[in-house]
């Protein structure tokens, strides 16, 4: 039976630190099963951020990605016009937010639209230039109050929200990566949730958490329900990286998201503040 689900965070070896390339992860989506999956290369860095590419595409690597995912979409839909069982495949990118550059940020998504690219995924991996999520710096974390951490963390979360240039919140509470969680983290929840119902974008149910020590999804229960409160769409991303990680974990998210009371997943098409954005049954 073909997948109802999206898988709407997806990457490859073009970021510098996935497993499979390009081709091989569009192969493994066009297998996949799925209804539909949103490509999402991280977005190129600046190069004092990321100097030897490791966590980013380069410069000249955008326009050939969005050309190849523009025919590999043509192909999928031709494929399925024999009548093939093949995801629709949606052109997006991840995009990091620099507290220290945002107009950085905003220029980069700016770029990435003119390049064809129509959905873009925020994310806030750095704070101060510290990559809070990178194993290679986890220990910066003992040298850190945790909650002085949440707190930068969730204001400058906040500001991506509101700064208008994002369709989806990849990841919403990826500081507790590691496990280095506030006694109560549901004030932050709260007013994250608040911003993002506001802005009226989406915001990911990410499976990625679940191959970390966290061993939770992002968002976490507390979080979810806060966000079902204020009628936030959600998005499914497994935040794959190599081929058997392309909707990871999908059954388990649907299952918490039916229990919280969500009954559709929301897939971005294109520019969400557009109104580009389909409800698939859970
Ligand atoms: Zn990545
Ligand atoms: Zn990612």
């Amino acid at each position: 039976m073909p997948s109802r689900y999206a898988d709407c965070h997806i990457h490859s070896t073009l970021c510098g630190h996935a497993k499979h390339t390009l081709p091989e992860m569009l192969e493994g989506i066009r297998v996949s099963g799925l209804h539909a999956a949103v490509f999402t290369e991280h977005l190129p860095l600046p190069e004092e951020v990321d100097p030897n590419r490791e966590v980013s595409m380069r410069f000249s690597d955008l326009d050939p990605y969005v050309v190849t995912l523009k025919e590999t979409a043509e192909r999928f839909d031709s494929l399925r016009n024999k009548g093939e069982d093949v995801p629709h495949l949606i052109i997006g990118a991840e995009a990091d937010w620099l507290n220290q550059d945002p107009a950085w940020s905003k220029r980069s998504v700016a770029k990435a639209r003119e390049a064809g690219v129509d959905v873009i995924l925020g994310s806030v991996h750095m704070l101060d230039g510290w990559a809070f999520d990178d194993p290679a710096q986890v220990d910066e974390w003992d040298r850190q109050e945790t909650e002085t951490v949440w707190d930068f963390y969730f204001t400058e979360w906040i500001k991506t929200v509101k700064s208008g240039v994002y369709d989806v919140m990849a990841h919403p509470d990826l500081p507790k990566k590691f496990n280095f969680i506030p006694a109560d983290p549901r004030e932050y929840y709260f007013e994250a949730a608040a911003a993002i119902a506001e802005a009226g974008i989406l915001c990911e149910v990410s499976t990625g958490g679940l191959r970390k020590p966290c061993k939770d999804l992002y968002p976490s229960q507390s979080f979810l329900d806060e966000l079902v409160r204020r009628d936030v769409g959600l998005t499914l991303g497994s935040d794959a990286h190599s081929v058997p990680e392309i909707g990871y974990g999908f059954d388990y998210a649907a299952e918490q998201l039916l229990k919280a009371g969500v009954i559709h997943q929301s897939l971005p098409t294109g520019p969400v503040h557009e109104g580009k954005v389909e409800l698939l049954p859970l």
